[in-house]
């Protein structure tokens, strides 16, 4: 008899995932000299979806790895990508 190997679901799926910028939450800001020229652009945070579960996940900060809040299953990243581009 020969014996029956499971073969594990997860072996050959990348491990890694893209990191997507939140949309930038604009916030109004009066400046305090009408010479002022230069605003910054700010992220709120980065967005992946898990390979395993494909629950939605976001990141304060974009990292070279990260955990699914879910499945707890770990990923490298790849640099981050822009929504609009
Ligand atoms: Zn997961």
């Amino acid at each position: 008899m020969h014996k029956i190997l499971e073969t594990l679901r997860d072996a050959q799926k990348a491990l890694e995932v893209l990191l997507w910028p939140h949309p930038i939450q604009a916030e109004e800001i009066i400046a305090d000299s009408s010479e002022a020229t230069m605003v910054d652009l700010v992220v709120s945070g980065y967005e992946w979806l898990c390979l395993n579960c494909h629950e939605e996940n976001s990141e304060i900060k974009a990292t070279e790895n990260v955990t699914c809040r879910k499945c707890g299953k770990g990923f490298e990243t790849y640099l981050p990508q822009y929504t609009y581009e």
